[in-house]
């Protein structure tokens, strides 16, 4: 449900890419802990005084609530109320909403009750603008001038905060709308209430995986759910991977990180068109794989940087507020997943070590070097003999070439101010 105060005026002046940020978040809560009734946004007008608009913002719904204990630290970094299991997600989303909000002069409210429900709310104070001042002042970035708008909506499916934060901005700065889910489950539940032309589908999420998800979109009723546009994200583009996405259905694959011009071309290539492709494989013009390199581990980063200021530059367009809000999301994350290698690591426990590995393999490839990318990539592949001495001395050596990664990105990000 969408309620909007006639008394607001068409245009207001502030920051689209943070508050989009916010309202996307919220929602994505919303609509992600709720199961019946309804999820509401509302906006009203609480006056005005010298052009200059106090806006009120609501997202409430009747969903399963929020313990009052747990209230106080929702907005914390990482702090989950319910079960990370069931529902995916970081914890990190309202953390950078509060400070967002923080940075545009606001606060975050929340009013809760299990079993019925919650209700956010915040209040900015934006003046008027015109269509004239606002065409003037957003055309700011090359990523939006030398790409023709796409007038698209698609579904980004991931459960990387990080990487759902760098996606999103380019997406935005393109003109395309984006819905985001954060695992399969929520995917389907997206796509069947709502039309998209293309969806961004990550393989590896919780409850539902990319290719079991694509594969359910595929088998339903409607002829929509086969002629949307699907688009694997993978971090790993191995012959096997290119082929198990095609075999779920999907149309075509994105590297991890993607470069944005390959990203907005493969947008394109789909969405463009008035009849979509088939979904059989086909010949990619952009074959990307990652070489095989093992053997690679003996470069020693150590006495270089592994921060590389120019990629991860490009990944954030250049926006301070976004270079920030990914900086931080990584430096809050990461810490998190190197724990689980750790212990994962000494314990021997293969399979955790892989799959963590891999959570932290496209998240450090925005901001890493090559060499440091493709040692964490050959990484992956031979978790299965961690526990092993020589596999966990290049684990443990990842890790602290990941902390020493975490400390240049905190550096980057004071100088950057
Ligand atoms: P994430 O959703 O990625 O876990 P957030 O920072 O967005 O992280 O939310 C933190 C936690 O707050 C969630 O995990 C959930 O427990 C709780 N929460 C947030 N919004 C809602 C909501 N609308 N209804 C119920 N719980 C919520």
């Amino acid at each position: 449900r969408f309620a909007y105060d006639e008394k607001l005026p068409e245009i207001v002046k502030g920051d689209n890419v943070r508050l989009s940020q916010i309202i996307t978040n919220l929602l994505g809560n919303a609509i992600k802990f709720t199961e019946h009734g309804y999820v509401e946004m509302s906006v009203r007008s609480k006056g005005v005084e010298n052009n200059n608009h106090t806006i009120f913002v609501r997202i409430k719904d009747t969903g399963i609530g929020i313990p009052e204990d747990k209230l106080k630290y929702i907005f914390e970094g990482f702090s989950q109320a319910h079960s990370s299991r069931k529902f995916g997600g970081t914890g990190l989303g309202l953390a950078i909403s509060k400070k967002l909000l923080d940075l545009m002069g606001s606060d975050i409210h929340v009013d809760s009750k299990p079993g019925y429900g919650s209700t956010f709310s915040f209040t900015l104070v934006l003046p008027e603008s015109t269509l004239a001042e606002a065409a003037s002042g957003t055309v700011k970035k090359d990523w939006s001038r030398d790409f023709e708008p796409l007038d698209i909506k698609i579904l980004l499916v991931d459960d990387n905060e990080v990487n759902q934060i760098v996606a999103t901005n380019f997406l935005k700065q393109w003109g395309v709308k984006t819905d985001k889910a954060y695992d399969g489950k929520e995917a389907i539940e997206l796509i069947k209430s709502k039309s998209y032309q293309a969806v961004l589908m990550d393989l590896h999420m919780p409850e539902v995986n990319g290719y079991d998800a694509s594969r359910l979109i595929r088998s339903m009723d409607d002829p929509y759910f086969r002629k949307v546009a699907i688009i694997a994200l993978t971090a790993s583009a191995t012959t096997d991977v290119k082929e198990k996405v095609l075999e779920a259905g999907m149309n075509d694959y994105l590297s991890k990180p993607f470069q944005p011009d390959e990203l907005y071309f493969k947008i394109k290539q789909y969405t463009d068109k008035v009849s979509h492709p088939s979904l059989v494989p086909h010949g990619s013009e952009h074959e990307i794989m990652i070489e095989d390199n093992v053997g690679s581990l003996a470069s020693d980063s150590s006495k270089m940087n592994i921060l590389d200021p120019e990629k991860f530059n490009e990944y954030t367009m250049g926006i301070r507020e976004v270079k920030r809000e990914t900086a931080e999301a990584f430096l809050r994350l990461t810490p998190q997943i190197l724990n689980v290698i750790r212990e994962a690591a000494v314990k021997g426990d293969g399979e955790n070590v892989k799959q963590h590995v891999h959570k932290l393999k496209s998240s450090v490839s925005i901001f890493c070097n090559e060499n440091f990318s493709e040692t964490v990539a050959s990484i992956e592949k031979e978790a299965a003999q961690a526990g092993e001495d020589s596999c966990n001395r290049k684990i443990f050596s990842m890790i602290d070439d990941v902390e020493k990664l975490m400390d240049e990105v905190s550096l980057y990000l004071k100088a950057d101010n």
